[in-house]
């Protein structure tokens, strides 16, 4: 994750990105040591996303040189398309397409869903998807099934989910959902709580099951300092060296208490911190610890990302 600044605001954005993020972006001494790290633990490729990584193009190529320089081969890139709107000016698009394409970056992911829809019109995706198809750029539409559903709308345009409650479907959030499979984390946790019955916190305490998920590594993040970000548990961050070359729990104990205890220990761990469950309750078992980790965010733990508590709750309407 080159960056965690975004055009867009998507409503399942699972690392709460939005303009308002910090506007950073990953420096080429950090961007070097990420690749040395993930050198060392024996990762062979990755793709890069943000955030939106276009946001920075310069440091975009910069992130793909350190990769070329490090020998970890680049599946992909992310991006929404919001820099291929333009219709009736694709020259700075195409000539983005000419740089990375030089620099041996020759696939895009690029997103098309009701999602995204929102802050960026879905015609810059399928614009993009053209340019690429004539300039031998690789790429596909994250999902290219939303094309029949998104055809309904019109593509010049962003859709408020009113627009397509009306258009698509009242319950178009839900199905769309279901259709991607994703994981709610993040800003997506808003829709988890809407969509879903809600159980009372003692309902998750007797699950003890610990969080070993939490070192996963077939698929993870590295944020652009330089962080592992655990695979589905947004928002719980621990330096990449230490999450290589092993964790000191005692100075990461909301990692520890999940680690090992799951769910259970986590709430007995909090209350001695003051939190009071909702008495709305909690759809799952990760909504709730979204919630405590979010009050515990507000007493400095340092494996904690306080802006990603406070982001996944904005913008959700
Ligand atoms: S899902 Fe992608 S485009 Fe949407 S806010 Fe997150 S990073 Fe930005
Ligand atoms: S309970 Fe928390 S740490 Fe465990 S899997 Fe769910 S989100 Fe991750």
């Amino acid at each position: 994750m080159v960056n965690y600044q975004c055009n867009a605001s998507c409503r399942h954005c699972l690392y709460a990105c939005s303009p308002a993020r910090n506007s950073g972006y990953v420096n080429e001494e950090t961007a070097e040591e990420i690749c040395r790290l993930l050198q060392e633990g024996g990762c062979k490729s990755v793709h890069i996303g943000g955030g939106e990584p276009f946001l920075n193009f310069d440091g975009l190529l910069m992130m793909v040189r350190a990769l070329n320089k490090s020998g970890i081969a680049l599946d992909y890139i992310e991006t929404n398309a919001f820099w291929a709107e333009d219709l009736a000016n694709t020259k700075p698009a195409l000539e983005k397409l000419k740089r990375l394409l030089a620099e041996n970056a020759d696939t895009l992911c690029i997103s098309l869903d009701p999602f995204h829809a929102e802050y960026v019109p879905y015609g810059a995706a399928l614009n993009l998807a053209k340019l690429c198809e004539k300039n031998g750029m690789r790429y596909f539409l994250w999902k290219q099934e939303f094309f029949s559903v998104l055809s309904r709308l019109d593509s010049q345009k962003t859709h408020s989910r009113q627009d397509m409650e009306k258009t698509l479907s009242t319950d178009y959030i839900n199905k769309t959902v279901q259709h991607y499979g994703i994981t709610y984390g993040g800003r997506a946790v808003n829709i988890e709580k809407e969509y879903k019955t809600l159980f009372p916190a003692e309902n998750f305490a007797g699950d003890n099951s610990p969080c070993s998920n939490l070192l996963l590594t077939g698929h993870f993040h590295v944020d652009k300092d330089c962080n592992f970000i655990p695979p589905g548990c947004t928002g719980i961050l621990i330096p990449l060296s230490e999450a290589l070359r092993g964790i000191n729990e005692d100075k990461y104990p909301v990692f520890a208490s999940l680690y090992h205890g799951g769910i259970s220990s986590l709430l007995e761990f909090v209350v001695q911190h003051g939190f009071s469950p909702d008495n709305a309750g909690y759809p799952s078992k990760c909504n709730l610890c979204f919630f405590i980790r979010k009050f515990l965010s507000e007493k400095d733990f340092a494996e904690l990302d306080k802006n990603h508590y406070t982001e996944a709750l904005k913008y959700y309407t």
